[in-house]
């Protein structure tokens, strides 16, 4: 099943690639606000076999502005720092024995288009899968783990690196929650729909230059690994989100290093959900 927030409306995406309205065709059943169904995931599974079947409008005549952040409003917010040995290489970190995690402020997060503002400092980018919980849970146990993800997106950690690494700790958290430094979308895309969920090729480009390429198949701790080992300390709560950690590619490990600049596009895809597109601005 696919599902992206158009119009601010609960929406799924046909095999046929068209869209049709939830809360309408449930006849008000489910709300049309997409956070919502992650709250009620087994039943949304068992209506989406009738859903599929209902001719819609074709996806390709949505405007880019119509869509937003399929989940918008997550209770709790994840991300996974050095998930990729090769990023952690160019970070000169070590690889890490267990997860390092910081959280991204929900008032960051924003939708699979649009314009993103450059605060002051050296903001970079970071394409990074992006798992939704469906089923929440503590103790998952990785083995039951992706029964427990209602869907895949594809997200940007923006950072800006010089508050990330300024004073005596890191400064993860704040520095990667400037307004317009989460974006994910355009789909939400259940595991089920890809050969292999835990090997998915994602990347992203500037200008039209791919700057990062990489496959999920290469995370120190997997999906399911990250699911069991933050629910031993955090219970998962539907609607959660988190962010997998990036792979090599980062301005900041380039010789010289390199950052974002007003008037850059950023493009950033994940086989199998699409591609967001970002217009990067100046402060006005
Ligand atoms: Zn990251």
């Amino acid at each position: 099943m696919r599902l992206a927030n158009i119009t601010n409306r609960l929406t799924l995406v046909t095999p046929n690639n068209e869209i049709v309205d939830i809360s309408e065709e449930t006849d008000g059943t489910f709300s049309p606000a997409i956070q919502e169904c992650y709250d009620r995931w087994d039943e949304l599974l068992e209506v989406s076999p009738s859903l599929h079947k209902v001719a819609g409008k074709p996806l390709s005549q949505v405007r880019p502005a119509d869509f937003g952040n399929p989940v918008p409003q997550p209770r709790q917010v994840f991300a996974i720092g050095l998930n990729y040995a090769a990023h952690a290489a160019e970070a000169s970190l070590p690889v890490p024995e267990d997860l390092t995690v910081f959280t991204k402020f929900v008032t960051a997060l924003t939708g699979p288009y649009g314009n993103i503002t450059l605060p002051p400092g050296t903001v970079d980018w970071e394409v990074e899968l992006v798992a939704v919980i469906g089923r929440g849970g503590k103790n998952v146990a990785a083995e039951a783990a992706w029964d427990h993800v209602a869907g895949i997106s594809v997200g940007q950690d923006l950072s800006e690196r010089t508050r990330q690494s300024s004073g005596p700790a890191p400064q993860y958290s704040l520095a990667k929650s400037h307004p317009g430094f989460g974006p994910i979308g355009p789909l939400l895309v259940t595991p089920d729909e890809f050969d292999d969920p835990d090997n998915i090729e994602l990347g992203c480009a500037i200008n039209g230059e791919q700057v990062q390429k990489g496959h999920t198949s290469d995370m120190v701790f997997p999906v399911p690994e990250i699911i069991a080992r933050l629910s031993t300390i955090t219970p998962l709560l539907p609607g959660d989100v988190i962010f997998t950690g990036t792979p090599p590619g980062v301005g900041v490990g380039r010789q010289p290093q390199r950052f974002l600049s007003p008037g850059d596009e950023l493009v950033t895809y994940m086989r199998g959900v699409g591609e967001m597109r970002h217009q990067i601005q100046a402060r006005s």
